[in-house]
């Protein structure tokens, strides 16, 4: 039995094997659309924004006084 999973890109069922060397994607087509489509959204975030979201930034460390 070979499992099929569906296309990211275009919900074409794809053999899970080695011989789909794309997988999950069905073609390489398929894969660069995603991947493209997947650039596009990061670059849609502004930077400010983006920065807020990586999560609590430690505080900087003062420098001890002389
Ligand atoms: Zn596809």
């Amino acid at each position: 039995m070979t499992t099929r999973v569906p296309c990211p890109t275009c919900r074409r069922p794809v053999e899970w094997t080695p011989a789909s060397a794309h997988r999950p994607f069905c073609s390489e087509r398929c894969r660069l659309v995603d991947l493209g489509g997947w650039l596009a959204e990061r670059h849609r975030i502004p930077d400010a924004s983006g920065d807020a979201l990586e999560g609590p930034h430690e505080p900087p460390l003062e420098p001890p006084e002389a």
